[in-house]
Protein backbone atom coordinates (compact mmCIF):
# COMPACT_ATOMS: atom_id res chain seq x y z
CA UNK A 1 0.00 0.00 0.00
CA UNK A 2 1.40 3.16 -0.74
CA UNK A 3 1.63 5.94 1.98
CA UNK A 4 2.90 9.50 1.98
CA UNK A 5 4.03 11.82 4.95
CA UNK A 6 1.57 14.83 5.83
CA UNK A 7 3.51 16.79 8.46
CA UNK A 8 5.05 13.96 9.99
CA UNK A 9 2.37 11.55 9.80
CA UNK A 10 2.55 8.69 7.73
CA UNK A 11 -0.72 8.38 6.13
CA UNK A 12 -1.04 4.87 4.09
CA UNK A 13 -4.26 5.15 1.11
CA UNK A 14 -5.38 2.06 -1.70
CA UNK A 15 -5.99 3.52 -4.90
CA UNK A 16 -9.51 2.60 -7.29
CA UNK A 17 -10.57 3.04 -10.34
CA UNK A 18 -13.65 4.13 -11.10
CA UNK A 19 -14.27 4.66 -14.90
CA UNK A 20 -17.84 6.68 -14.63
CA UNK A 21 -15.72 9.50 -12.47
CA UNK A 22 -14.43 12.77 -14.36
CA UNK A 23 -12.62 13.56 -11.36
CA UNK A 24 -10.50 11.55 -8.63
CA UNK A 25 -12.20 11.69 -4.83
CA UNK A 26 -10.50 11.24 -1.53
CA UNK A 27 -12.45 8.90 1.08
CA UNK A 28 -12.17 8.27 4.65
CA UNK A 29 -13.89 6.05 5.91
CA UNK A 30 -15.06 5.06 9.51
CA UNK A 31 -12.04 3.30 10.32
CA UNK A 32 -9.74 5.84 8.97
CA UNK A 33 -8.67 4.20 5.68
CA UNK A 34 -7.75 6.44 3.01
CA UNK A 35 -8.84 5.36 -0.59
CA UNK A 36 -8.52 7.49 -3.77
CA UNK A 37 -11.11 7.44 -6.44
CA UNK A 38 -9.72 7.56 -9.69
CA UNK A 39 -11.00 8.21 -13.05
CA UNK A 40 -9.40 5.49 -15.96
CA UNK A 41 -6.22 6.84 -16.73
CA UNK A 42 -5.63 8.93 -13.74
CA UNK A 43 -2.03 9.14 -13.54
CA UNK A 44 -0.62 7.92 -9.86
CA UNK A 45 2.07 9.98 -9.99
CA UNK A 46 -0.72 12.87 -9.92
CA UNK A 47 -2.04 11.23 -6.35
CA UNK A 48 0.42 12.96 -4.03
CA UNK A 49 -0.02 16.07 -5.26
CA UNK A 50 -3.64 15.66 -4.94
CA UNK A 51 -3.59 14.16 -1.19
CA UNK A 52 -0.95 17.33 -0.49
CA UNK A 53 -3.71 19.60 -1.98
CA UNK A 54 -6.16 18.43 0.58
CA UNK A 55 -3.48 17.89 3.44
CA UNK A 56 -5.50 19.97 5.82
CA UNK A 57 -9.37 18.07 5.31
CA UNK A 58 -7.10 14.86 4.93
CA UNK A 59 -5.60 15.42 8.38
CA UNK A 60 -9.20 16.28 9.94
CA UNK A 61 -11.20 13.45 8.70
CA UNK A 62 -8.06 11.19 10.38
CA UNK A 63 -8.32 12.90 13.17
CA UNK A 64 -12.17 12.55 13.78
CA UNK A 65 -13.11 9.54 16.10
CA UNK A 66 -13.88 7.14 14.11
CA UNK A 67 -16.97 4.49 14.16
CA UNK A 68 -16.34 1.94 17.29
CA UNK A 69 -15.43 -1.62 15.65
CA UNK A 70 -18.53 -3.74 16.86
CA UNK A 71 -17.23 -6.28 19.48
CA UNK A 72 -20.41 -8.66 18.40
CA UNK A 73 -21.27 -8.43 22.13
CA UNK A 74 -24.82 -8.98 23.37
CA UNK A 75 -26.61 -5.65 23.72
CA UNK A 76 -24.74 -4.19 20.42
CA UNK A 77 -27.66 -2.35 19.00
CA UNK A 78 -27.92 -3.36 14.69
CA UNK A 79 -29.96 -1.68 12.38
CA UNK A 80 -32.19 -3.46 10.16
CA UNK A 81 -34.67 -1.05 7.61
CA UNK A 82 -33.77 1.74 9.67
CA UNK A 83 -34.63 0.62 13.11
CA UNK A 84 -32.64 -0.61 15.80
CA UNK A 85 -32.28 -4.31 16.43
CA UNK A 86 -29.98 -5.78 19.52
CA UNK A 87 -28.01 -8.43 19.41
CA UNK A 88 -28.79 -11.55 21.80
CA UNK A 89 -26.41 -14.29 21.76
CA UNK A 90 -28.27 -17.28 22.97
CA UNK A 91 -26.30 -20.63 24.08
CA UNK A 92 -24.27 -22.84 22.10
CA UNK A 93 -25.22 -24.98 19.29
CA UNK A 94 -23.89 -26.85 16.76
CA UNK A 95 -24.48 -24.65 14.16
CA UNK A 96 -24.32 -20.70 13.79
CA UNK A 97 -27.80 -19.49 13.48
CA UNK A 98 -29.61 -16.37 13.14
CA UNK A 99 -33.22 -15.28 13.63
CA UNK A 100 -35.23 -12.02 14.73
CA UNK A 101 -37.44 -12.06 17.58
CA UNK A 102 -40.82 -10.12 18.16
CA UNK A 103 -39.30 -7.81 19.98
CA UNK A 104 -36.38 -6.74 17.55
CA UNK A 105 -33.51 -8.77 19.17
CA UNK A 106 -31.38 -10.27 16.71
CA UNK A 107 -30.27 -13.81 18.41
CA UNK A 108 -27.58 -15.67 17.38
CA UNK A 109 -26.90 -19.28 18.38
CA UNK A 110 -23.17 -19.56 18.62
CA UNK A 111 -21.06 -22.27 18.24
CA UNK A 112 -17.76 -23.35 21.04
CA UNK A 113 -14.77 -20.81 20.37
CA UNK A 114 -13.98 -17.92 22.43
CA UNK A 115 -13.13 -14.20 22.05
CA UNK A 116 -11.55 -12.88 19.13
CA UNK A 117 -12.28 -16.50 17.31
CA UNK A 118 -16.62 -16.30 18.45
CA UNK A 119 -16.65 -12.63 17.28
CA UNK A 120 -15.11 -14.05 13.93
CA UNK A 121 -18.32 -16.12 13.99
CA UNK A 122 -20.83 -13.63 15.06
CA UNK A 123 -19.99 -11.41 12.33
CA UNK A 124 -19.91 -13.88 9.37
CA UNK A 125 -23.09 -15.56 10.73
CA UNK A 126 -24.85 -11.79 11.32
CA UNK A 127 -23.62 -11.32 7.11
CA UNK A 128 -25.15 -14.14 6.26
CA UNK A 129 -28.35 -13.08 7.94
CA UNK A 130 -28.44 -9.21 6.31
CA UNK A 131 -27.33 -10.81 3.24
CA UNK A 132 -30.50 -12.95 2.68
CA UNK A 133 -32.22 -10.34 3.93
CA UNK A 134 -31.06 -8.36 1.76
CA UNK A 135 -31.57 -11.03 -1.35
CA UNK A 136 -35.50 -11.42 -0.32
CA UNK A 137 -36.36 -7.04 0.25
CA UNK A 138 -33.87 -5.59 -2.95
CA UNK A 139 -34.87 -7.71 -5.64
CA UNK A 140 -38.64 -6.39 -5.41
CA UNK A 141 -37.59 -2.78 -4.86
CA UNK A 142 -35.99 -3.24 -8.14
CA UNK A 143 -38.76 -4.73 -9.74
CA UNK A 144 -41.07 -2.01 -8.92
CA UNK A 145 -38.80 0.66 -9.58
CA UNK A 146 -37.90 -0.88 -12.95
CA UNK A 147 -42.07 -0.68 -14.12
CA UNK A 148 -42.35 2.52 -12.72
CA UNK A 149 -39.44 4.05 -14.60
CA UNK A 150 -39.30 1.92 -17.55
CA UNK A 151 -36.15 1.23 -17.14
CA UNK A 152 -34.72 -2.26 -16.37
CA UNK A 153 -31.44 -3.94 -15.69
CA UNK A 154 -30.48 -7.26 -17.72
CA UNK A 155 -28.66 -8.62 -14.44
CA UNK A 156 -29.18 -7.54 -10.40
CA UNK A 157 -26.65 -8.86 -7.98
CA UNK A 158 -26.14 -8.47 -4.55
CA UNK A 159 -23.06 -8.44 -3.31
CA UNK A 160 -20.38 -6.82 -0.85
CA UNK A 161 -18.71 -3.67 -2.04
CA UNK A 162 -16.44 -1.95 0.19
CA UNK A 163 -17.06 1.62 -0.62
CA UNK A 164 -20.49 2.00 -2.93
CA UNK A 165 -23.84 1.20 -2.71
CA UNK A 166 -24.33 0.43 -5.92
CA UNK A 167 -23.61 0.60 -9.37
CA UNK A 168 -25.12 0.38 -13.20
CA UNK A 169 -22.61 -1.15 -15.86
CA UNK A 170 -22.88 -0.41 -19.35
CA UNK A 171 -24.37 -3.49 -20.44
CA UNK A 172 -27.09 -3.58 -18.03
CA UNK A 173 -25.75 -4.90 -14.64
CA UNK A 174 -27.15 -3.37 -11.74
CA UNK A 175 -25.38 -4.30 -8.58
CA UNK A 176 -26.28 -2.88 -5.17
CA UNK A 177 -24.59 -3.15 -1.85
CA UNK A 178 -25.91 -6.18 0.88
CA UNK A 179 -25.57 -3.75 3.28
CA UNK A 180 -28.08 -1.43 2.15
CA UNK A 181 -30.46 -3.49 3.77
CA UNK A 182 -29.20 -2.14 7.42
CA UNK A 183 -30.96 1.28 6.11
CA UNK A 184 -34.48 2.72 6.29
CA UNK A 185 -36.24 1.37 2.86
CA UNK A 186 -36.43 5.09 1.71
CA UNK A 187 -32.86 5.23 1.66
CA UNK A 188 -32.66 1.72 -0.31
CA UNK A 189 -35.45 2.86 -2.60
CA UNK A 190 -33.18 6.20 -3.53
CA UNK A 191 -30.18 4.07 -4.52
CA UNK A 192 -32.58 1.49 -6.76
CA UNK A 193 -34.09 4.72 -8.35
CA UNK A 194 -30.64 6.34 -8.93
CA UNK A 195 -29.21 3.07 -10.45
CA UNK A 196 -31.86 2.25 -12.53
CA UNK A 197 -32.03 6.40 -13.91
CA UNK A 198 -28.08 5.32 -15.22
CA UNK A 199 -29.74 3.00 -17.78
CA UNK A 200 -30.92 6.25 -19.28
CA UNK A 201 -28.24 8.53 -17.97
CA UNK A 202 -24.81 6.45 -17.79
CA UNK A 203 -23.21 9.66 -15.68
CA UNK A 204 -23.26 11.97 -13.07
CA UNK A 205 -23.61 14.83 -15.40
CA UNK A 206 -26.56 17.51 -14.47
CA UNK A 207 -28.93 15.99 -17.06
CA UNK A 208 -28.93 12.74 -14.28
CA UNK A 209 -28.98 14.63 -11.17
CA UNK A 210 -32.43 16.74 -12.25
CA UNK A 211 -34.03 13.08 -13.81
CA UNK A 212 -33.62 11.20 -10.53
CA UNK A 213 -34.76 14.40 -8.87
CA UNK A 214 -37.62 13.80 -10.45
CA UNK A 215 -38.20 10.51 -9.48
CA UNK A 216 -37.32 10.54 -6.09
CA UNK A 217 -37.88 14.11 -5.00
CA UNK A 218 -37.01 13.71 -1.79
CA UNK A 219 -33.80 12.38 -3.00
CA UNK A 220 -31.32 15.26 -0.74
CA UNK A 221 -32.67 13.84 2.83
CA UNK A 222 -31.80 10.47 1.64
CA UNK A 223 -28.27 11.15 0.02
CA UNK A 224 -28.20 13.34 3.59
CA UNK A 225 -28.71 10.11 5.52
CA UNK A 226 -26.11 8.23 3.58
CA UNK A 227 -23.90 10.61 4.22
CA UNK A 228 -24.08 10.89 7.84
CA UNK A 229 -25.03 7.09 8.62
CA UNK A 230 -23.49 5.58 5.47
CA UNK A 231 -19.93 4.48 7.88
CA UNK A 232 -22.14 2.87 10.27
CA UNK A 233 -23.41 0.22 8.32
CA UNK A 234 -20.10 -1.46 7.71
CA UNK A 235 -18.63 -3.27 10.20
ZN1 LIG B 1 -24.32 6.93 -9.85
Amino acid sequence: MPTIELESMTVAYSVEERPRRRYPAIRVDGQRCVTVLVPTGYSALAIPTLLLQHKRWLLGQLARPGVPLKGFQTGEIFTYLGLPVSLWLTAQASRAAVHLTDDRRLAVQVTSGCGDDQARMVRAALTGWFCDRAQDVLPPRVAHYSQALKAYPNELKIREYKSRWGFCRTDGLIALNWRLIQAPLAVIDYVVVHELIHRTYPHHQPTFWAAVKRARPSMDSEREWLKTHGQELFW
